[in-house]
């Protein structure tokens, strides 16, 4: 995260299609504070920095809170939402877009809700499949999938085109679910649905596995996901553990950002090396990884080593160009480092079995877990609340534990990535010891 202070209070104003003009059709209490499910004050904030030195003075940066609105822009009846899903899978996608479509028909009475197929391609009317309509029956029993019933895809459209689309089929409010691509793509949507003065609300909900988008401490997935990591690591130690200097070797998603191997780490307590993206990877010499490695084996018998896919991408030659969407492609870590492993071990004359597991397409195809599913159902229902209150432009974050609207324009383009410094990764390094061997 950017120290606060490179943020302006303007930075986390979010734009508004009008005034709301509209009573809530929502049941919520009007008194606020009274304990129950009350509609949220326009002008409660949640602080960007919430921790202070006693004696200094507090940092008055905020951001606006998310949640019902006693007073909505939108005419519920003249609603026409869709949902756009893009990006590679996560575990929740489905139950967020069952939510929406929920929440959207059930409480506040929109009648047309349209799902757009194989994300932004479908919002492409030369080239995309047809939308499909959502209705209370389609999403019925979604959320026990794992994927997206509405299909992904990624490559970019022009915002032209995908605007055209929308006013061309009357929709008014657009979803987009997912990670730092989809919601650079709804900013620049939102930003030409404002040029030609059109009232229609973008809200991007974020989807990212890896945990990697900024104001957002958690997101959905990211539970599953060290849920079955963490699986993955205990099953490897039991490989490492059953031969003479036996190697267990798991690779784990996380592109540029270690948290879901970091976490699993932690979790399993059974890896004795964490390799992550954000620290470098140096194998060889005294210090490196693999005379570590070795001097692990020579004192326990056994290992269990940890990387992130994309950890060490500099000691690997190919890098092999981008994918449609212009995201770097990432040579396989996990095979080089399996590689490495047995000719070093084999020239320092060290019998040993590496036992290599990746487990990331088993793991993102999951249906979410519980702890995923009650994030995918507030992130959900805070979009379109969001939604309904005219806001757009903007995304569904999670800060200090409260949802709250982050502009796309200051989200857009920071990527979240482990601090070295933090509790995280020092309770790695204690966990592991993978520095002292
Ligand atoms: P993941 O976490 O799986 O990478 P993502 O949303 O970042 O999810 P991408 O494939 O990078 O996945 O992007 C999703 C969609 O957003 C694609 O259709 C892509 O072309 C589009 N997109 C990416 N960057 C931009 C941008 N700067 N402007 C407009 N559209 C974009
Ligand atoms: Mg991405």
């Amino acid at each position: 995260m950017k120290p606060q202070h490179q943020f302006t209070q303007s930075q986390f104003e979010v734009a508004r299609l009008g005034p709301c003009e509209r009573t809530s059709p929502l049941q919520l209490s009007t008194t606020p504070g009274d304990g129950r499910c009350d509609y949220t004050p326009d002008d409660m904030r949640i602080l960007f920095e919430p921790r202070f030195r006693a004696g200094e003075p507090i940092c008055p940066l905020s951001m606006e809170h998310a949640g019902a609105r006693e007073r909505i822009y939108f005419d519920p009846m003249e609603v026409k939402a869709a949902i756009v899903t893009c990006g590679g899978l996560s575990p929740g996608i489905n139950n967020v877009v069952r939510t929406i479509v929920l929440e959207l028909i059930h409480n506040y009475g929109v009648p047309e809700v349209w799902g757009i197929r194989y994300g932004y391609e479908g919002l492409n009317g030369n080239v995309g499949r047809p939308p499909i309509a959502l209705t209370p029956e389609v999403v019925e029993n979604i959320h026990h999938r794992g994927g997206t019933i509405l299909g992904t895809s990624r490559g970019p459209q022009l915002p032209a085109d995908t605007v055209d689309f929308l006013t061309a089929r009357g929709i008014n409010m657009l979803f987009c679910i997912g990670g730092d691509g989809t919601q650079a793509g709804a900013h620049a949507m939102a930003q030409e649905v404002e040029r030609r003065g059109l009232k229609i609300a973008v809200i991007g909900i974020p989807k990212t596995i890896d945990n990697d988008i900024e104001f957002c401490f958690t997101t959905f997935g990211f539970a599953t996901a060290v849920g079955q990591a963490e699986i993955a690591i205990d099953r490897a130690h039991v490989e490492a553990k059953s031969v003479y200097n036996g190697v267990g070797l798991v690779k784990l998603m996380g592109r540029e950002a270690g948290f879901i191997t970091a976490t699993a780490v932690l979790a399993s307590g059974e890896a004795n090396f964490c390799l992550v993206p954000e620290i470098p990877l140096e194998l060889h010499g005294p210090d490196g990884f693999l005379a570590k490695l070795k001097r692990r084996l020579l004192a326990r018998e056994h290992a269990v080593v940890v990387v992130a896919e994309g950890a060490g991408q500099h000691l690997l030659d190919e890098i092999q160009g981008a994918d449609a969407s212009g995201n770097r492609r990432l040579a396989d870590i996990g095979y080089f480092l399996k590689a490495e492993i047995e000719r070093y071990l084999k020239a320092e004359g060290i019998p040993t079995g590496v036992k290599y597991f990746d487990p990331s397409y088993l793991i993102r195809s999951l249906p979410a877990e519980a702890v995923d599913s009650l994030i995918c159902e507030r992130f959900a229902r805070a979009a379109v609340h969001a939604a309904m209150s005219g806001r757009t432009d903007m995304l569904v974050g999670l800060w200090h534990n409260h949802l709250v609207h982050v502009p796309l324009g200051t989200s857009t383009g920071l990527k979240k990535r482990l601090d070295p410094e933090s509790e995280l990764w020092t309770s790695v390094l204690s966990l592991t010891g993978q520095e002292k061997w």
